[in-house]
């Protein structure tokens, strides 16, 4: 089985997100989507929210598993025999510290790291400034899938 993970926050997830993890769950076997727990940093979305986003968002995709970590995401690749991480790039600002990333990864551990040229369409968008544009009642429903929109208005609507 060759394996694959794509890590990140996703809070919340994105079409750009979603767009790496589509084109790498047909380039491998299993694609593990690693959502990263921040004890430092609160996000909008819990984690289990936003695992149940992705799920919800990737159903389509029969080889996508998502899951949670803490720690080095080189220990979460080694449990589970995971040989490569799937990165987007998304600009060149993305590169000096991903390369960075990258060959502290493969130094501690071997795992290699993809970089998956994003999607022009997508090539500005980042779960942040998604998070600000809504928040300011901008139109972002070409940027997320629709139960993320969903999600977000209604969160945005409690506070
Ligand atoms: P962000 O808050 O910037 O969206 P994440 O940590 O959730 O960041 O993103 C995780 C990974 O997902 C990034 O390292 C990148 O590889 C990929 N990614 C994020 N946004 C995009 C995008 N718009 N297009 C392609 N890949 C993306």
């Amino acid at each position: 089985m060759r394996r694959a993970v794509c890590p990140g926050s996703f809070d919340p997830v994105t079409n750009g997100h979603l767009d790496i993890i589509a084109r790498a769950s047909r380039l491998y076997d299993v694609v593990h989507v690693a959502v990263m727990i921040n004890k430092s940093k609160q996000g909008l979305f819990g984690v289990d929210e936003r695992i149940a986003l992705i799920e919800e968002v990737t159903a389509d995709l029969d080889n996508v598993v998502v899951e949670s970590f803490h720690g080095l995401l080189v220990d979460f690749c080694k449990q589970r025999d995971i040989p490569a991480i799937v990165k987007g790039l998304r600009a060149v600002s993305d590169f000096d510290y991903e390369l960075q990333m990258a060959q502290m990864n493969i130094g501690l551990s071997g795992v290699e790291t993809l970089f998956v040229p994003t999607n022009p369409a997508y090539s500005f968008l980042s779960s942040s400034l998604v998070k600000e544009v809504a928040q300011w009642g901008g139109d972002i429903s070409h940027l997320v899938p629709g139960p993320v929109l969903e999600a977000l208005n209604s969160r945005l609507r409690q506070r």
